[in-house]
């Protein structure tokens, strides 16, 4: 029997009513298996990174068990992108849906396809924003306390949703 593990994903997108996309990957994710939900935090929009000439970003994070392997629920992240019609295109563009897998237990991991913790938390208010709202006390791997994190991460527009 394989052991439940921790994990936090991120959700993001612009595009296509980005905020049912949200619902719908939540749904998905809900729906997936061996992937149970614990926690989700609230919607959140920010400006794009990259290139400005896109849409703001909806952005949410949720905490699931799994007793998937890294590998094999960033394959599950991937396959629930493509069935909401992500295409990749430009680096940083405009996407339908973003799924990261932003944490697993508390694993590094630096395979050629998969990174965790995810690149870049740790300057992504989208993303640390809503890790802290739903997991206050996390402490990350090689980066520290959630707390500290976010106390030196600038909002950079980022605005929960009501
Ligand atoms: P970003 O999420 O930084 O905007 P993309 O979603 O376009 O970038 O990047 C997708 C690629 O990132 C995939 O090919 C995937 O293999 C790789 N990747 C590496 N680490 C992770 C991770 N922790 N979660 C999701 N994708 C990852
Ligand atoms: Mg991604």
């Amino acid at each position: 029997m394989t052991p439940s593990i921790v994990a936090y994903i991120g959700l993001g997108s612009n595009l296509n009513d980005p905020s049912a996309q949200i619902k719908h990957a939540r749904t998905a994710l809900q729906s997936a298996e061996k992937i149970i939900e614990t926690r989700f935090s609230s919607l959140y929009s920010s400006p794009p990174m990259g290139p400005k000439n896109q849409p703001d970003y909806i952005n949410a994070v949720m905490a699931i068990v799994t007793s998937l392997l890294p590998t094999e629920l960033l394959h599950s992240l991937q396959t629930i992108e493509n069935a909401q019609g992500r295409i990749r295109g430009e680096h940083w563009g405009s996407r339908t849906l973003d799924l990261d897998l932003l944490l697993y237990d508390h694993c590094q991991i630096n395979l050629p396809d998969l990174i965790v913790p995810h690149k870049g938390l740790q300057e992504r208010a989208f993303v640390l924003y809503p890790l802290q709202e739903i997991a206050p006390e996390l402490s990350i791997p090689a980066l520290g306390s959630i707390d500290d994190l976010v106390a030196s991460c600038p909002l950079a527009g980022l605005k929960k949703q009501s």
